[in-house]
């Protein structure tokens, strides 16, 4: 184990490997893993990944399980693309209820197959509905420019030297001696302003998955850069109260005449086609939206109603923070919703995009669909994981396991400050945050929190010690995760209090051999 530290950088594997977390999982159930040792035994582990969210009803629940064995039993089809498919209308209608039921909003549901997709889809919707707008401004200055012209030609109006000088300053054009020179003019501004590429928005630790499109607004940088940098289309918000007066900047500007009296007006149009946001970040660390942010949403909400603001609730959704669904539950605004992860009862790939019914194109669902994208086995799998939600109430069991669970976690914090920085979240998502201890007097632990392994070596202790099994979120690997299903028992949530408690003891005492040795 000590070996690890100091080399550079390790790869996803080897840092695992290192960490004693490459173990082979032979069963699941519930909130437990098992594993065999070395004598062949079962060895149970509690399991607080969670699927890293996806498991939220808990591994191969059993009536899931039923369901999917009778179906493959009965020979159900699972790919007739192109055909009436039941199942996955009934998702669409069963979700879009519990949407309309929970925010009070009618959505069109789009289904897909993983996290990732349902962004790429959600920013593809909004960039579709971007182009739209332009399209109808491009037809518009069009229409206008026709009826300069007939204007002219019934003698209704004149281009007199005054009007050409305004256009010259308006533009910032040479000079126009012609009504010609200055339609043209006019046209070739507004086809570069409306051909110019839409903008997307995102906030500082998101994370939104790793294909390129949702990537690019992704904030953990080890994950981005190598391949999207500088991306000119994405921006980050990082000083939300300054952000409507930056969209200034980043607006493109049209130019159409108006009659009474005749003169050339600018349009400014904001290139933002959309913003995304988690209502509780995960990968980026547990963190809840600040104030700031949400006046900003409401702000955009009001000023600007075409920007398409997205709650990706692919983690945090389906009753998982102890809401229904969590941007509803804090009045923030969301056009579209991400849901992924618990829709699949921890046992099929499957994603929606929920869009608001009045914006929602129709023909998108040709623009975007994918060969597995309704499959009739994952979308039963979903309707039923909907069912068992609504009917067991996750979201109030999530709610009670998170506040015995912040209880514990804070009374550890209270007893550790110096090593624990905070313990955040809602519900069965949730984070303990490690002090930054690079500078500590013990130069192993010093240099483990130099090199962000800190978080992997506590991980790797607590399941060989305690038959615990926690990760480091992706984007920030001093936050240990913890995500329960929603049915973790009182003695499993007494047995995680209890191990988070002894590797403190174990740090405290500065036992580093005991935290090393498995
Ligand atoms: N959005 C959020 C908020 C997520 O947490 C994740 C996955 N951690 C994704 C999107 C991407 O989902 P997937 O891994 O299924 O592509």
């Amino acid at each position: 184990m000590a070996s690890m530290v100091g080399q550079a950088t390790l790869g996803k594997e080897e840092l695992l490997e290192t960490a004693g977390l490459m173990v082979e999982f032979t069963r699941a159930r519930g909130d437990h893993l098992y594993y065999l040792d070395e004598n062949g035994k079962e060895r149970q582990v509690l399991d607080l990944v969670g699927g890293f969210g996806s498991t939220l009803l808990g591994h191969n629940h059993p009536e899931l399980v039923e369901l999917l064995t009778r179906c493959l039993a009965q020979q159900r089809p699972v790919h007739a693309q192109g055909s009436r498919r039941q199942q996955a209308s009934e998702l669409k209608q069963a979700l879009a209820d519990y949407l309309h039921q929970h925010s009070g909003e009618r959505y069109k549901i789009y289904l897909l197959n993983t996290g990732t997709e349902a962004v790429e889809a959600a920013i593809k919707h909004a960039r579709y509905a971007y182009a739209q707008r332009m399209e109808a401004m491009s037809d518009a200055c069009a229409a206008n420019a026709r009826e300069l012209q007939i204007r002219l030609e019934r003698g209704e109006i004149q281009i007199d030297a005054p009007l050409l000088q305004q256009a010259e300053r308006l533009l910032q054009h040479e000079p126009l001696d012609h009504v010609d020179a200055l339609l043209s003019a006019v046209n070739q501004r507004n086809l570069q302003a409306l051909a110019t590429a839409p903008l997307m928005a995102a906030l500082p630790y998101a994370f939104h998955g790793k294909t390129l499109g949702s990537l690019a607004l992704t904030w953990n940088r080890d994950a981005r850069l190598a391949f999207v940098r500088n991306n000119p289309d994405a921006l980050f918000v990082h000083e939300p109260s300054q952000f409507l007066a930056q969209l200034r900047e980043h607006s493109v500007s049209v130019y159409q005449f108006e009659f009474q009296p005749l003169r050339l007006v600018e349009r400014r149009l904001p290139r933002l086609a959309g913003l995304i946001y988690e209502p509780l970040r995960g990968e980026g660390g547990i963190l809840e939206l600040d104030a700031e942010f949400r006046t900003l949403l409401q702000a955009l909400r009001e000023h600007h109603p075409e920007v398409a603001l997205i709650a990706d609730e692919v983690q945090c959704g389906l009753g998982r923070t102890g809401r229904p669904i969590e941007s509803a539950a804090q009045g923030l605004p969301a056009d579209y919703l991400t849901f992924a992860k618990s829709l699949g009862g921890g046992l099929c790939k499957i994603s929606a995009l929920a869009v608001r019914e009045s914006l929602q194109h129709r023909e998108f669902g040709m623009l975007h669909s994918s060969t597995f994208a309704e499959d009739d086995l994952s979308a039963r799998v979903a309707l039923r994981s909907l069912e068992i939600l609504q009917r067991d109430a996750v979201a109030q069991r999530c709610a009670s396991l998170g506040e015995a669970l912040l209880e514990g976690l804070q009374a550890l914090q209270r007893a550790h400050p110096e090593l624990i920085r905070a313990v955040r979240g809602r519900g069965c998502m949730l984070g303990l945050e490690l002090q930054d201890l690079s500078e500590h007097r013990s130069p192993l632990l010093a240099s483990l929190a130099q090199e962000q392994l800190l978080g992997m070596v506590c991980a790797g202790h607590l399941l060989h010690a305690h038959g615990l099994r926690v990760l480091p979120s992706l984007g920030r690997r001093s936050v240990l995760r913890i995500q329960p299903s929603a049915y973790l028992q009182p003695a499993d949530l007494q047995q995680a209090l209890q191990a988070f408690r002894a590797l403190f003891e174990t740090l405290a005492q500065g036992n580093l051999q005991s935290l090393l040795a498995h």
